[in-house]
């Protein structure tokens, strides 16, 4: 494996984007805040994964800090698969100029191989069937139900942000179907993705909220979210959609949306990740408290920033046409 440094020169030369685009350092400014939200949201939130609202209550009061420790029993600032796998994925779109499954599947597959701190079950299982295949997709499968596919999904909004929308949806259902075919899945990752470019493209969140959450539960009504606080979300991806969606769209900060989420308690570090993925995509860099930038591990929020800076790059070196309405 290689990493951004290389990356980075082999991309093409930035182009200046034409409007509708906000300015270029606004653009990468937002790129940045969401991996590095994503970051944060799954470092802060891997201390108190598993554990009820009520536990962390008695345990710590309000979850607020990066402290590590959680189940995993992780130094500060370590981070968990939901980012390491984004990362993984990234690299491997950096590496093949795009999205390609088995590229994908390699690089999860080496991820696995580096014995990560955590895995999911269908993560594993999936990637063990690949090993014995060589065939990146795995069968279509209603059980295969988890949030695995949707925590990983940034690298893919990064990369076709300003391309068609049929890319990014066929990008996502690549990376997603290594190790989660299912139809809610794809929904969610589809979701989060449009959001995400949607956040980088400056969007009015209430717009973002009536165009893509209202979408996704018009297709899928399973997934419908109320004013209702959603605690002990599990990784089933209907769960997580709803809690993150509802806590997301209910707060008007990126410390008040992490803060909340994550003592929801339940599958934490993936809930924290994917707010904090949205949260700094719509409320940028100068919005993240500096003692959570501070405590991610450095080697990590350094490959956080490198990458998203090369994926926005090698979006723009291929199309400059903006993101088509859904
Ligand atoms: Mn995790
Ligand atoms: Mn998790």
């Amino acid at each position: 494996m290689f990493w951004s440094g290389e990356l980075i020169a082999r991309t093409a030369p930035v182009r200046r984007r034409a409007a509708p685009y906000p300015a270029r350092s606004a653009l990468l400014d937002r790129g940045i805040a969401a991996y590095s939200g994503l970051a944060i949201g799954d470092a802060l939130g891997a201390t108190v994964e598993f554990l009820t609202p009520n536990e962390i209550r008695h345990q710590i009061g309000v979850h607020a800090d990066i402290t590590g420790g959680g189940w995993l029993r992780l130094k500060a600032g370590q981070v968990t698969d939901d980012t390491t796998m984004s990362l993984a994925l990234g690299e491997s779109i950096l590496a093949s100029g795009g999205v390609d499954a088995k590229a994908a599947a390699e690089a999860f597959d080496a991820w696995m191989r580096a014995k990560p701190v955590d895995i999911g079950n269908t993560v594993r299982r999936n990637l063990i069937s690949f090993r014995k295949t060589g065939h990146p997709e795995a069968a279509a499968s209603e059980h295969d139900a988890g949030n695995g596919a949707a925590m990983r999904v940034l690298p893919v909004a990064l990369a076709c942000y300003g391309k068609a929308a049929e890319l990014t949806v066929s990008a996502c259902r690549a990376q997603a179907h290594v190790t989660h075919h299912n139809a809610l899945s794809d929904a969610a990752c589809e979701t989060l993705a449009f959001m995400v470019q949607d956040f980088l493209a400056g969007r009015d969140p209430i717009e973002v909220e009536r165009e893509r959450a209202f979408k996704l539960v018009s297709d899928y009504p399973v997934f419908a979210y109320d004013k209702k606080r959603r605690e002990n979300p599990s990784g089933f991806v209907v769960d997580t959609m709803q809690a993150v969606l509802q806590s997301f769209f209910a707060t008007e900060t990126f410390e008040d949306c992490l803060i909340d989420i994550v003592n929801r308690g339940g599958d934490a570090d993936t809930t924290g990740a994917i707010a904090g993925m949205l949260a700094g995509a719509r409320y940028g860099t100068g919005s993240i408290p500096r003692r959570w930038l501070k405590a991610v591990d450095e080697k990590i929020s350094a490959r956080c920033t490198e990458q998203a800076t090369a994926l926005l790059a090698l979006g723009e070196s291929v199309s400059s046409q903006p993101t088509a309405p859904m």
